[in-house]
């Protein structure tokens, strides 16, 4: 799909056109990554942060927001959970935190690999190249860094740089591919400065970086964060600006799943956030083959505040598990077995080939 058609396809508004991007998009879903829904328990440790991210209600100049950061025990006990559960992969998160250290977390990492099945996935910022060694050797086998934005000036205002910072998410992107990590990218939609032509280059980029996961959503205004106060740019002519509406986040879903095929594409918690109904099955009909339950202690969970009044913070792990298989079979898909990383997509369709010659 070239940009151009991409372009056309944020900007449509005609239901009857719309519907056929859905189910282009489904039907790829289908025949490449087939009808399992990928569960990924997530586990947010620590909501330290050294950044100043214009968006994110957890930069570090937000002193109202109370800390945490769990220990090893607290950790483990969410992987037995997550075990408990026959969830495939732990997705461990936090801010960018350097009081978590990189042997500590390499020796959790090491101990969940050899004590169980899980995959994991880590999702801990913008960690220097040893550290992202370090934890590759440990045996993490998937790293999520969303580039935010492809608009350079956009993402500097938002996400200003670290002093003394050489390198960006695309470099690190690049090196954890080369250390062999799974690579999981994304944006947010409906950043205000975002425009159409922006976000259909972001899109091109996810097919360029060949990504193995795709993770986007709504972004969703924090007031205690500068982001929420700015007013808009006179120079963004207002039809140029993406809505951070749940319609666009279905568009990018879609149109994600049509540029990589095979990637693990989430139906996300900011999308069940905005549309708590229905937010997370519309996302699984419309490209997503995975969702994330969360398994961060209920305690921990209103203080992983990236945005307000996230979906599901009040509830327990089993609560979530039992919620979302319920979701997941109502539309006729299933829990999928397994770690299910992008190669089992890759062997099953070669195994769906053979069996079809
Ligand atoms: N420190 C890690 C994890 C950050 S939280 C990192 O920087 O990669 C994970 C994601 O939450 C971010 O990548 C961002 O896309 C999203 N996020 C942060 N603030 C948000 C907001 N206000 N609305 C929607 N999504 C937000």
């Amino acid at each position: 799909m070239k940009k151009n058609e991409i372009h056309n396809w944020l900007r449509e508004q005609n239901p009857d056109h719309l519907d056929q991007l859905w189910q282009q998009a489904d039907l790829t879903r289908q025949q490449v990554v087939g009808d399992a829904v990928h569960l990924r328990g997530l586990i947010e440790i620590s909501n330290h942060c050294v950044r100043q991210c214009e968006y994110c209600g957890l930069r570090s100049n937000r002193k109202t927001l109370q800390r945490y950061r769990m220990d090893e025990q607290e950790i483990m006990r969410c992987v037995a959970q997550a075990v408990e559960f026959a969830y495939g992969t732990v997705v461990i998160q936090a801010g960018e935190d350097y009081g978590i250290k990189t042997q500590w977390l390499a020796d959790i990492v090491n101990r969940i690999k050899s004590q169980t099945p899980l995959a994991v996935t880590l999702s801990m910022g913008e960690r220097p190249v040893e550290d992202l060694r370090t934890w590759r050797q440990a045996g993490a086998d998937r790293y999520l860094l969303r580039f935010e934005t492809s608009d350079p000036q956009l993402y500097q205002k938002i996400h200003p740089p670290q002093p003394s910072q050489t390198w960006d998410r695309f470099d690190l992107l690049t090196e954890l591919r080369k250390l062999g990590y799974e690579i999981g990218s994304g944006v947010m939609i409906g950043i205000p400065g975002q425009t159409f032509d922006s976000l259909a280059d972001d899109i091109d980029i996810f097919r360029r970086l060949d990504l193995d996961m795709i993770g986007v959503g709504p972004y969703i205004s924090h007031p205690d964060t500068p982001l929420a106060q700015r007013q808009p740019s006179p120079d963004l002519p207002t039809e140029d600006q993406v809505p951070d509406s749940e319609l666009m986040v279905y568009k990018v879903i879609a149109l994600a799943r049509l540029v990589c095929p095979e990637a693990n594409i989430p139906s996300t918690t900011a999308l069940a956030t905005m549309n708590t109904a229905s937010g997370r099955e519309l996302g699984l009909v419309r490209g997503a083959n995975v969702v994330m339950p969360n398994l961060t202690p209920t305690k921990y969970r209103q203080l992983y505040e990236i945005y307000p009044d996230k979906a599901c913070i009040h509830e327990t792990a089993g609560h979530c598990r039992n919620c979302l298989q319920q979701r997941i079979e109502s539309l006729g898909r299933y829990i999928a077995t397994g770690s299910g990383g992008r190669d089992h997509h890759t062997e099953n369709r070669k195994r769906c080939n053979t069996l079809a010659k």
